[in-house]
């Protein structure tokens, strides 16, 4: 047999043992990972422990905008919002008090060994006070992704039957009706804090849970993995014996917590004096924010899945990430090309680690270095890790001979206890060993086939099952399909994973729906996106009239048509008409591995998610030349489109302030105008949730081009828009909306239309206040300000805060400063295209404070935030009563001015303002 077994000694501390990682010592004195976490705390009290970092650069360009425009309009949402811009961290004596304080709180609560709690937090300061805190309860914790949908979070709630559920305010709307106490780590804290910063005494013990993760389920639900602390502390410990963490070390946190990986993201560090670094909540799907992160940051270690490492190492500036020195690669299989590239592009040796394991193993169980010029095809999964077993096992139970192929099974510590209140499936995959006296020992059925190789590393064949890996997220193709029979109008359904061309592996769904109901594919994805996680909804869905039998009566998987030729049959097929076009297929062709592509597809139909719409973009700028952000897909998601974009580009073709976000549908459209920012990208979380046939369109700001002097009179704007407007929809009646100052300009837009006889059949003000008495001259920015601001971007980054200083300290006012700062943060070193918003921004700032609202012919629709972020009052008609003569109708909408436009909440908004554009046509129609 060529399994390894290596074992802990029964030293206390990892540090001193970080040499023993081949004896082969018994452990018997593992601790819990809190208790390790304090010992740290011991060592390191004034240390870094936790960093979160608050500001994303893709994200600036669309949720700040949004923000900003709250900052200087509206002065019910200054203050919390905009400090959490700054990065926050925490020392260890801090991280360790202010959980303590809560698991004193949670012990009150009757938190104690083997209590579940949930935990529903984006990556923040609060998610890591959160988990040590259920940790020194003495509790175990479940993940809850706030992302996930309503569905899931229920079903997990329920399976958990967790008592107490800790979040924020922000999710509340979010989350299902719970039976158990909700805590919210922002609005309770000030109970929490009257608790005592002192370590609780200790009543867990290693064979206690850590926490309860869900993964995909075949049977059509997902199922709870029960991990206790001592596979956790033996991960740690392998991990801290083979790649000794220092004090230097900054280990960058990208992983949803709802995945075991981020386990050791967390607690590596954490345990052993480094410092945890946590990316923005959405920073982990874009390549250039990592990037960017690892550099300025000196990020030394990070996890990755192979295709999130393919798509780092296109990026620009990759070269430059010289700081790290342990990345763990692991998930699905890790081609060898991928590792090459990784040493051509970055030229680091010892560094990339292909890293093999289920959850059901307490994350790795298996290791290889990954090293330049082997002969493998996909990357070795290696060996076993400390106080792990292998083996390889053919259908008899028996160990195969080196080369044969067999069913991997894990032995060791860091087995699961099994899977939550399903003892069935426990007893079916944790078998008794086969090979070990100890009583009660066990070993895990992966399910994964593997084989010997002679140089006595394990290779990986794939899977015996259903099971497989997308972009590094598990998915049991039985639970989509489960949930896809659950539709009405579907007859059978067969969902599978297709790799019509290498390195894009993508789900598709093959439906048989009733006759006289097919849906739509976009009702399907609807239907799913309620229930599932997005990486588990499939990129296209195959209407068929039958699914194709082979003869035993089995479905013939090989018979299933591939969705292009299916999305032929849909679309126009249209061929390139220019040189241009054709470019950009070829690169869609490459991105998206299919052959033959109209003009007029949609990448996402396509199968396109957003690694590759990465990817595409970074191509362009390679093949082309041309840089576009992320966002173009927005607005261009055909080649024909981006076509468009790239020769407007060239040409500085005449600027639009019209931006279609969504044309389909037969409804009257509905016209956004853009906030302070000028943008309107904000609005697509808000369009996403509306009737997939409501055509809507955003009006940005003229100047966000860098071509056209930015306007500063809101007169003039909505007179501008009106004339845009007009291309699309010649006469009334009109559908305006705005949110924050956009819905100034959308007033004075309904205002002019009605002075031109036209009618306004709907006109929203989304959290729009009737005034802007919150600019105060004191709080009002100066252009001069503006100026320095500019004047900053152009200085080197070492010259700009001596700069700042000399001119901020002295001329300007408390106040201002911090505005100021504000700002400084946000835009510094940014590129010119930031610049060009930021004069947007003071323009429309200007034109806000100039502009006076006279009364309103027609009727208004107001949708306010309910939370006033710095506790002043709201007024519900948000000041527009006495300017409404045609009288006024106003939503309470969950949420803050800054984070009811977005998810989760933004749901809501769009929810209402479904049903009110539906009574105002409905109004339309009683009235002719
Ligand atoms: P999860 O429980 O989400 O960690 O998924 C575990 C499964 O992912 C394993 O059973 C394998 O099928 C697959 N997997 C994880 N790591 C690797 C790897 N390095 N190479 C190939 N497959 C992997």
């Amino acid at each position: 047999m060529n399994n390894k077994v290596n074992t802990l000694s029964n030293t206390e501390t990892f540090i001193s043992l970080q040499e023993c990682y081949t004896t082969e010592v018994i452990n018997t004195s593992s601790m819990c990972i809190h208790e390790l976490f304090e010992q740290q705390v011991e060592s390191s009290p004034d240390e870094i422990a936790v960093v979160f970092l608050d500001v994303h650069s893709e994200g600036t360009q669309v949720g700040a905008f949004s923000d900003l425009s709250g900052l200087v309009l509206a002065s019910h949402s200054r203050s919390i919002s905009d400090k959490r811009k700054v990065n926050q961290q925490l020392t260890y004596r801090e991280l360790n008090q202010q959980a303590n304080q809560l698991a004193h709180y949670l012990r009150s609560l009757g938190v104690g060994p083997e209590v579940l709690v949930g935990i529903c937090l984006e990556r923040s300061l609060q998610m890591a006070i959160a988990i040590l805190a259920v940790l020194k309860a003495g509790g175990a914790y479940v993940p809850l992704d706030p992302s996930y949908p309503l569905e899931r979070l229920a079903f997990i709630l329920e399976d958990t039957q967790a008592p107490i559920l800790l979040t924020q305010e922000k999710f509340l709307p979010s989350l299902p009706n719970l039976s158990g106490k909700v805590i919210c780590l922002d609005s309770d804290w000030q109970v929490i804090a009257q608790n005592s910063q002192e370590n609780p005494i200790n009543k867990t013990s290693p064979d206690n849970l850590i926490y309860v993760i869900y993964t995909s389920g075949s049977t059509g639900q997902p199922k709870g993995v029960m991990i206790p602390h001592k596979g956790i502390y033996n991960q740690l410990y392998w991990r801290q014996t083979s790649f000794k963490l220092t004090t230097a070390d900054k280990v960058l946190q990208t992983i949803s917590f709802s995945f075991d990986p981020s386990v050791w993201q967390i607690f590596w560090p954490l345990c052993f004096g480094a410092q945890l670094v946590m990316a923005h909540p959405e920073g982990h799907r874009d390549s250039a924010y990592l990037v960017k992160v690892i550099c300025e940051q000196q990020i030394t270690v990070m996890a990755l899945v192979p295709s999130m490492l393919q798509v780092l190492l296109e990026e620009k500036g990759i070269e430059n990430c010289q700081c790290l020195r342990h990345i763990t690669c692991g998930g699905e299989a890790l081609p060898v090309e991928l590792i090459e590239r990784f040493f051509e592009r970055l030229c680091l040796d010892n560094v990339l680690f292909n890293c093999y394991g289920p959850t059901e193993a307490s994350i790795d169980a298996s290791f290889w270095k990954c090293q330049r010029g082997t002969n493998y095809l996909v990357a070795p999964i290696g060996c076993p890790i400390t106080n792990t077993e292998i083996y390889i096992l053919n259908e008899d139970l028996q160990p195969v001979a080196i080369g044969e192929p067999g069913e991997l099974y894990i032995g060791g510590v860091g087995l699961a206890r099994g899977y939550l209140k399903r003892p069935q499936l426990t007893a079916e995959k944790f078998i008794p060993h086969l090979f070990s006296q100890e009583p009660g020992a066990r070993l895990y059925k992966t399910g994964d086939l593997v084989s010997y190789l002679p140089d006595s590393n394990i290779e990986f064949l794939g899977r015996i099952d259903q099971q497989l890996k997308i972009r590094g997220f598990r998915i049991e193709l039985g639970e989509i399909e489960a949930t896809l029979n659950q539709h009405p109008a579907l007859k059978q359904t067969l969902v599978m994973a297709r790799e019509d061309v290498p390195g894009n592996k993508r789900l598709v769904a093959y439906v048989v729906a009733h006759p006289e109901q097919v849906p739509s594919q976009s009702q399907l994805h609807r239907f799913l996106q309620d229930k599932l996680p997005e990486y588990m909804i499939p990129a296209t869905f195959v209407f068929l009239d039958a699914l194709p039998l082979n003869p035993n009566g089995k479905v013939d998987r090989r018979s299933l048509p591939a969705p292009e030729s299916f999305i032929q049959k849909l679309t126009e097929f249209i061929v390139p008409s220019n040189s241009l076009e054709l470019q950009l297929a070829q690169i869609w062709q490459q991105v998206l591995g299919i052959q033959s592509l109209g003009v007029k597809d949609h990448f996402f139909d396509l199968g396109g998610n957003s690694l590759l719409a990465m990817r595409l973009l970074i191509e362009i700028n390679r093949k082309l030349g041309k840089s576009l952000p992320l966002s173009t897909f927005l607005m261009a998601q055909t080649i024909e489109q981006l076509a468009n974009v790239l020769t407007d580009q060239e040409k500085s073709v005449p600027f639009s302030s019209l931006v279609p976000i969504q044309t389909a549908g037969t409804k009257p459209p509905l016209f956004l105008v853009h906030a302070m920012g000028g943008n309107v990208l904000f609005y697509r979380d808000l369009v996403k949730y509306l009737e997939p046939d409501q055509p809507v369109y955003g009006l940005q700001a003229q100047g966000l081009d860098g071509q056209q002097t930015p306007c500063t009179s809101i007169v003039e704007m909505a007179s501008r828009y009106l004339q845009e407007i007009r291309q699309i929809q010649s006469h009334g009646p009109y559908f305006l909306a705005g949110f924050s100052f956009g819905g100034m300009v959308a007033f004075e837009m309904a205002q002019q239309l009605y002075a031109q006889g036209e009618e306004v059949a709907f006109l929203a003000l989304l959290d729009t206040p009737s005034s802007l008495s919150g600019n105060t001259p004191a709080n009002q920015l100066e252009k001069s300000q503006f100026f320095h601001l500019f004047k900053l971007l152009s200085l080197k980054p070492k010259d700009q805060l001596a700069y700042l200083w000399n001119r901020i300290n002295w001329h300007f006012t408390v106040g201002k400063v911090s505005i100021f700062y504000q700002l400084y943060l946000r835009y510094i070193k940014r590129s010119p295209l930031d610049l060009q918003m930021l004069a947007v921004t003071w323009a429309n700032h200007q034109a806000g404070t100039l502009y006076l609202p006279l009364i309103y012919p027609g009727k208004l629709t107001v949708f306010r935030a309910s939370k006033s972020e710095i506790g002043l009052e709201i007024k519900p008609d948000l000041g527009w009563s006495h300017l409404a003569s045609g009288g006024l109708e106003s939503y309470e909408m969950p949420g803050s001015h800054a984070t009811m436009i977005h998810e989760p909440n933004v749901k809501f908004l769009a929810e209402k303002l479904t049903i009110c554009l539906q009574q105002a046509r409905a109004r339309l129609l009683n009235f002719f």
